[in-house]
């Protein structure tokens, strides 16, 4: 049995401070970090609340009643998450991820997306922009946010079956209501590709072992044929509150052969550099991959780590910029962004300087790291970062 740490140190107060660099860094869209990395995904964090605890994110112990979430006027407003945004965009963000905590408790989460719906590449194109939701509220929201602009959206559910899926979320919520906000955001078109295919609507499933090992198949039996793509994720040692252990891991290795017990899967191609997750397809009886059956992703963020191509950048709730999933500390860009004297120019040099000094690559190193895997310094929590 693992133990649950309950941090000493609340991370969130731990961070660099962004200065204005004397060598400014005109922002052109070839943004490279030290190890050749490009900047292009930008994940935004738009609030640290969530009306769910899943155990492996927010554990009831630690997110109680008495947890400081953090007050309205830390967090960035809609202007200044834009602003920072389009500087993003200028350095090659080409994809933009709202997610949390839960980004649809985020108030008139509508307008910002609006907003940054009409965000321009140099070139003119539109933004990917997509939001990574737990569904609860997604009935009620898909419509609004498809009409303000979102082109994809994800929802993550870690089981069909209604009894693991209330004990995952800790809060009782039924997956029926989840089921009704995937429907909802079909309906309303989030995701629909050219083909008539909802190829940017995504289901994510955190596998734990002695947890929901058992609803792999029938989440794939449900979702195979539907247009929707389902995708596995390892159970990851984010945060500090979780209590992971790799015995709690399942290798997509594993999830993989179990769903060959039922279905035949062809390895497919990575569609795009820096893609976390590794492609399958069902196939026919002929044994080719049919697009009709759809295909399924696996995330093994554990046993295979992708950092090598990582171009993610996640800009936090009170807009600290992390470098990394599992960093520790994140540079400050608020307070630059609050300094009436900063210009977007000396915003963007600042953000730039902080890329180009990047050699974060957790995953990779993770295998070197202690038995217990402790970190020496506490690493921030996935719901504040945002995942
Ligand atoms: N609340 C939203 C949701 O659940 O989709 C967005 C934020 S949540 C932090 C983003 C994603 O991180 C979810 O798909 C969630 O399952 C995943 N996640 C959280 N903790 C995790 C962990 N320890 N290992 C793997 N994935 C995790
Ligand atoms: Fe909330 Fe998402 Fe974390 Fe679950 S995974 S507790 S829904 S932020
Ligand atoms: Fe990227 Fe860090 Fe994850 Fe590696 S561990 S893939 S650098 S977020």
């Amino acid at each position: 049995m693992s133990e649950r740490v309950i941090p000493l140190v609340d991370q969130r107060l731990q961070s660099l401070v962004a200065t204005v660099p004397t060598h400014p860094i005109a922002p052109v869209g070839l943004l490279s970090d030290s190890l050749g990395r490009p900047l292009h995904d930008l994940r935004i964090s738009v609030t640290d609340r969530c009306n769910f605890r899943c155990n492996y994110c927010m554990p009831k112990e630690v997110f109680d009643k008495d947890y400081a979430y953090l007050p309205q006027s830390s967090l960035l407003n809609f202007e200044e998450i834009t602003r920072l945004a389009t500087i993003f965009v200028a350095h090659g963000v080409r994809k933009i991820r709202l997610t949390g905590g839960e980004p649809l408790l985020r108030k008139n989460l509508e307008i910002l997306v609006a907003q940054l719906a009409s965000i321009r590449t140099p070139d003119g194109s539109p933004l990917d922009l997509t939001l990574t939701t737990n569904g609860s509220l997604l009935k009620r929201k898909a419509q609004q946010l498809k009409d303000a602009g979102l082109n994809r959206v994800t929802v993550s559910l870690d089981g069909l079956d209604d009894a693991v899926f209330r004990q995952m979320n800790d809060v009782d919520f039924p997956v029926a209501d989840v089921l009704e906000g995937i429907e909802a955001a079909k309906a309303a078109g989030l995701g629909l590709d050219a083909h008539g295919r909802f190829s940017g609507l995504k289901v994510n499933m955190v596998v734990k072992r002695r947890t929901n090992v058992d609803q792999i198949l029938p989440m794939a039996r449900h979702f195979r044929g539907s247009g929707i793509t389902l995708r596995f994720i390892e159970y990851m040692d984010v945060g500090a509150t979780n209590g992971w252990c790799m015995d709690d891991v399942l290798p997509s290795a594993d999830v993989i052969a179990k769903l060959q017990e039922e279905f035949p899967l062809i390895a497919l191609d990575a569609t795009q550099l820096g893609e976390t997750a590794q492609r399958w397809g069902y196939a026919n009886s002929a044994g080719q991959f049919d697009p009709n059956l759809g295909e399924v992703g696996v995330i093994s963020s554990v046993t295979q780590a992708f950092c090598g191509d990582c171009n993610r950048a996640r800009l936090s709730t009170e807009g600290k910029l992390y470098l990394c999933l599992f960093a520790t500390q994140g540079h400050d860009l608020r307070s630059l962004l609050r300094q009436d004297t900063a210009t977007d120019a000396q915003l963007a040099s600042a953000i730039g300087h902080i890329w180009h000094r990047r050699d974060d690559r957790y995953s990779q190193l993770r295998a070197s790291l202690p038995a217990d895997n402790a970190p020496a310094v506490r690493r921030v929590e996935m719901s504040y970062i945002g995942g």
